[in-house]
């Protein structure tokens, strides 16, 4: 008996994964710079991706973005990951 398969298996599901996410569109979400202020409004397929390309990320912390002007933080000023679990921007202020 040999075990080879799953790991086939496994990648197609990642690509599955991904292809949802790409397809959903349209709404973006607006992150704030926790330094100085500024506001960048990203995609909301980026913000879902991040963690699928970050395996260290936590589920359970909303994905965070550098700031280019200060390089500061950046936080979503409103955000519900896809599963379910809302961040807001007066979270961290
Ligand atoms: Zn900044």
């Amino acid at each position: 008996m040999k075990k080879k398969r799953s790991g086939i298996s496994k990648n197609k599901q990642k690509k599955k994964y991904l292809k949802q996410f790409a397809s959903t569109g349209k709404s973006s979400v607006n992150y704030i710079c926790l330094k100085c202020g500024i506001e960048e409004e990203i995609p909301k397929d980026v913000v879902e991706l991040i963690p699928l390309f970050d395996e260290g990320a936590d589920p359970l912390t909303a994905p965070q973005f550098t700031c280019e002007k200060c390089g500061g933080e950046m936080y979503p000023e409103y955000y519900k990951n896809p599963m379910g679990i809302e961040f807001r921007m007066s979270d961290v202020r």
